[in-house]
């Protein structure tokens, strides 16, 4: 206690002094702080800034960081470049959004003189098969004639009615080899009325199910089979209940897991080729509309 009351009173008084010997040489006082002012000017400009060149916060000494180097030494053209990568769940998607910003970037010629989108273009769109290596082409291609009997249907009807038209579809895949399949059809259709069947596809909401008391599939081992008949559902339907399309799409995702369970098996037992026959033979039957 008594060393810091000591030192205290050695503070004030060194300033008391220092505040007297300050008003008897105001002119020294002026000098010297002009001085501290222009040292602190000049010491600001020669070492302190901003850098805004994110690059600059990585060593130089990295290997990217020496690629990227060279390559603005070889193409100062592009070292102003800013690229930006667009993700999107389909290419589509991917090429919509691109060239939308690239509209937007390219509407401020101050900030961006030049906006490219390399690879969208109608001349990618025509010519950019050939440009792949021959190897890559000779890939391409055989996929493309192997997808063939898929895409042909999808080109007609580029809709979850053109995959789902005929679950004959899906049977086809997997003989070409195909093994995993998702779609949101099951649900949609399911909310929509729709009934997958082994003998085509059911509208439940048709009046001809008015009194039916069959199940939607009488195959079929879902809870939605085992407990209720068409006519209930129709009523459900027909009376917006959402229970309706609950039931539905239970049965239609049960139905598609159930056929894929089918083709495993019948793969496993080295008959795919008859099991499908019989199949898609029942399925293109269309007796399932028939009351
Ligand atoms: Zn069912």
């Amino acid at each position: 206690m008594r060393s810091g009351a000591g030192l205290a009173q050695a503070v004030r008084n060194g300033l008391v002094r220092m505040v007297d010997r300050s008003g008897r040489h105001p002119l020294v006082v002026v000098v010297l702080a002009l001085l501290v002012a222009v040292l602190s000017v000049a010491a600001t400009r020669a070492w302190l800034g901003i850098d805004t060149d994110t690059d600059h916060m990585f060593s130089s000494q990295l290997p990217w960081r020496q690629r990227s180097i060279q390559f603005d030494r070889v193409f100062p053209q592009f070292s102003d470049t800013l690229v930006a990568v667009v993700r999107a769940p389909t290419a589509e998607q991917a090429r919509a959004t691109a060239a939308q910003l690239a509209r937007k970037l390219a509407a401020d010629p101050r900030l961006f003189p030049s906006v490219a989108t390399p690879g969208i273009s109608p001349f990618f769109d025509r010519e950019g098969l050939l440009l792949l290596s021959r190897h890559d082409l000779d890939s391409v291609l055989n996929r493309m004639l192997q997808a063939q009997p898929l895409l042909g249907p999808l080109a007609l009807d580029p809709s979850a009615r053109g995959l789902f038209g005929g679950l004959d579809l899906l049977v086809e895949g997997v003989r070409r080899g195909i093994d995993l399949f998702d779609c949101v059809a099951p649900t949609r259709m399911g909310r929509t009325g729709t009934a997958f069947t082994h003998a085509g596809r059911v509208n439940v909401r048709n009046a001809r199910w008015r009194i039916d008391p069959r199940p939607l599939d009488s195959d079929c081992t879902c809870s939605t089979c085992q407990r209720f008949s068409r006519a209930y559902i129709r009523h459900l339907f027909v009376s917006d209940e959402v229970l309706g399309l609950r039931l539905l799409s239970l049965h239609n995702v049960h139905f598609l897991v159930s056929l894929m369970r089918a083709a495993r098996d019948a793969i496993a037992g080295g008959d795919f080729d008859g099991w499908s026959r019989d199949w898609l033979s029942r399925y293109h039957s269309g007796s399932a509309t028939t009351p």
